[in-house]
């Protein structure tokens, strides 16, 4: 596997996950900086020769050493990553968001059906064994469905643009908190109602509090989801506190992941029954593992660029709904 981006996420949590996997090892990097490269090439112990910059992805192609291209640069670029190592042969796992736009999820699935390769989203929640349990009490109705939802997630963001921090930036971010923690608010609350997307949202933006920072992106966003069975939702995405819950009711019994629900951290779940203690696991580890065997085996992505666009095609509805102040309807078919 080449990790394309070296940068805080692969440096902390993907490159040191993968000395841990048993179904996967770092065979080579995409980075626009050799010097960097070459040092991975010594620590990870591949070779020179897999090392490539952003524009010698297509030579990817004849190199046997790399099998699945894990794309980890900032959102706005994700699209352009995703089809270059797709054309190269390579199956993808592209970091989440997928990517700005539905639009550009529309080509990234695209160009991966064309070269026939797996396109997969990080999504590493769906290989941790808390948030799986969580999934299972929903898919099995274990309390029956559930009907309320609550989800929010967010950290106090303290750098602006000009310092360098792409998630300022309305390009290369694709907007803000919604986009990089609400997110996994959206894929929760999905997973609470056994993978449905919600019918219709409303939503708005909280107050700016810190103009010098969020100049292009918003510091805060709330929405309402409703979803096809009536099921009602509450989310929050925010750079303005360090927040992470995530709980469903329904008519027989509740369940709440953490907090934390979203971070690093095991996410603990506690039910109306109690709670169970699940093994921790290094979630990275356990997810390049869980994709690694799904591509082995041949069994489908828990985590696919199919779910991945529903996520934008919500997230999309939420800052519809927050900019013109209508209910909105969710178009994720
Ligand atoms: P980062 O800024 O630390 O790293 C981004 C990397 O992309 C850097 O190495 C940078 O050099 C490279 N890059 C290439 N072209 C660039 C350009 N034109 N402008 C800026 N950087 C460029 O960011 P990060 O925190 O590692 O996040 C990278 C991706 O991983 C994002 O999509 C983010 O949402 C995702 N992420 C996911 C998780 C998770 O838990 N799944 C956690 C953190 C980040």
């Amino acid at each position: 596997m080449a990790l394309a981006g070296l940068g805080s996420y692969s440096t902390h949590q993907l490159g040191p996950a993968l000395r841990q996997t048993s179904h996967c090892r770092l065979t080579g990097v995409i980075t626009g900086d050799r010097a960097k490269g070459k040092k991975w090439a010594t620590d990870y112990g591949f070779p020179e020769k897999n090392i490539f910059s952003y524009d010698t992805m297509a030579q990817l192609a004849g190199n046997p050493d790399i099998d699945v291209v894990y794309v980890v640069t900032p959102n706005g670029l994700h699209a352009e990553h995703t089809i270059a190592a797709a054309k190269s042969g390579k199956h993808v796992i592209c970091e989440k968001p997928m990517a700005n736009t539905v639009a550009e999820c529309d080509a990234m699935i695209g160009a991966c059906k064309a070269a026939g390769v797996r396109l997969m989203i990080g999504y590493r929640l769906h290989y941790e064994p808390n948030t799986v349990e969580l999934k299972r009490l929903a898919r099995d109705k274990d309390f029956g469905a559930f009907m309320r939802l609550d989800g929010a997630n967010g950290f106090r963001m303290r750098s602006p643009k000009s310092a360098g921090n792409w998630r300022a930036d309305k390009k290369l971010a694709g907007g803000g908190p919604l986009m990089d923690m609400g997110v996994y608010v959206v894929q929760a609350m999905c997973m609470a109602k056994v993978e449905a997307a919600p019918a219709t949202i409303t939503a708005r933006f909280g107050p700016i509090t810190r103009p010098e920072i969020f100049s292009e992106i918003e510091e805060s966003v709330a929405w309402e989801a409703e979803f096809p069975d009536g099921a009602k939702a509450t989310g929050l995405a925010t750079y303005a506190e360090n927040v992470s819950r995530f709980r469903v009711e329904s008519e027989n019994g509740w369940a709440q992941l953490g907090p934390p629900a979203f971070y690093y951290d095991t996410p603990v779940l506690t039910t109306s029954r109690g709670s169970v203690k699940y093994p921790r696991v290094h979630q990275q580890a356990a997810q390049l593992d869980g994709m690694a065997l799904e591509l082995l085996t041949g069994q489908p992505s828990r985590a696919s660029g199919e779910m991945g666009r529903r996520d934008l095609a919500i997230i999309e509805a939420v800052y519809s709904a927050a900019k013109n102040g209508q209910r909105t309807p969710v178009n994720a078919g």
